[in-house]
């Protein structure tokens, strides 16, 4: 079970990497990796065993989160009515995530991006792109999927990636102009 004790922080080098493609069909490890990162993510937003189990919530994780650098990545975005109750679940366990189409639009948190790994908060703009196409094997579906996303969990789904890549949040702040407004792009 991955705690928060088992959650590696910046500037620990290893989130730096770039994470190496995975064999499918999985290995039984490379499987048990997958679960134990969905597992902190959905329990991580339930309030209870978030703090049973010392979990900050998160609406994902990657795997080099974890020391790990493989490609792979959760993604698990609720929907929520007017009580706070989850009317909706959208979630995927990317594993060799490929972005292969990506908006000009661009698109940006207003209160900014935070990460599990990382402690220091860095207030700033994060622009990505509006809507994204990405191609991957979805390890709970255990199948292929292409997926279109957009607007938050399109945001939420290119944090994870570039994990994968060794980029983190603030690596994309305009240090000179962090809260700068693009006048083209969509304030979620
Ligand atoms: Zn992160």
């Amino acid at each position: 079970m991955i705690t928060k004790d088992n959650i590696i922080m910046d500037p620990n080098p290893l989130l730096r990497e770039k994470s190496k493609k995975v064999e499918i069909p999985l290995s039984a490890e490379d499987q048990q990796l997958v679960d134990s990162l969905y597992e902190y993510v959905i329990q991580s937003t339930d309030e209870e065993l978030a703090e049973k189990y010392n979990l900050q919530p998160a609406v994902g994780i990657a795997a080099p989160q974890v020391g790990i650098n493989k490609q792979i990545c959760v993604v698990v975005v609720h929907d929520y009515d007017e009580e706070g109750e989850i009317t909706g679940t959208t979630q995927f366990a990317f594993v060799n995530p490929v972005l292969i189409s990506k908006s000009n639009k661009e698109a940006a948190l207003s209160s900014g991006e935070g990460c599990l790994s990382i402690a220091q908060s860095y207030p700033g703009l994060i622009y990505r792109s509006h809507k994204i196409k990405v191609k991957a094997y979805d390890a709970l579906t255990k199948q292929e999927i292409i997926v279109e996303a957009s607007g938050y969990l399109a945001i939420v789904i290119q944090h994870e990636l570039d994990h994968l890549n060794g980029i983190l949040f603030y690596d994309h702040i305009d240090k000179s102009n962090p809260e700068f407004k693009k006048t083209n792009a969509i304030f979620i």
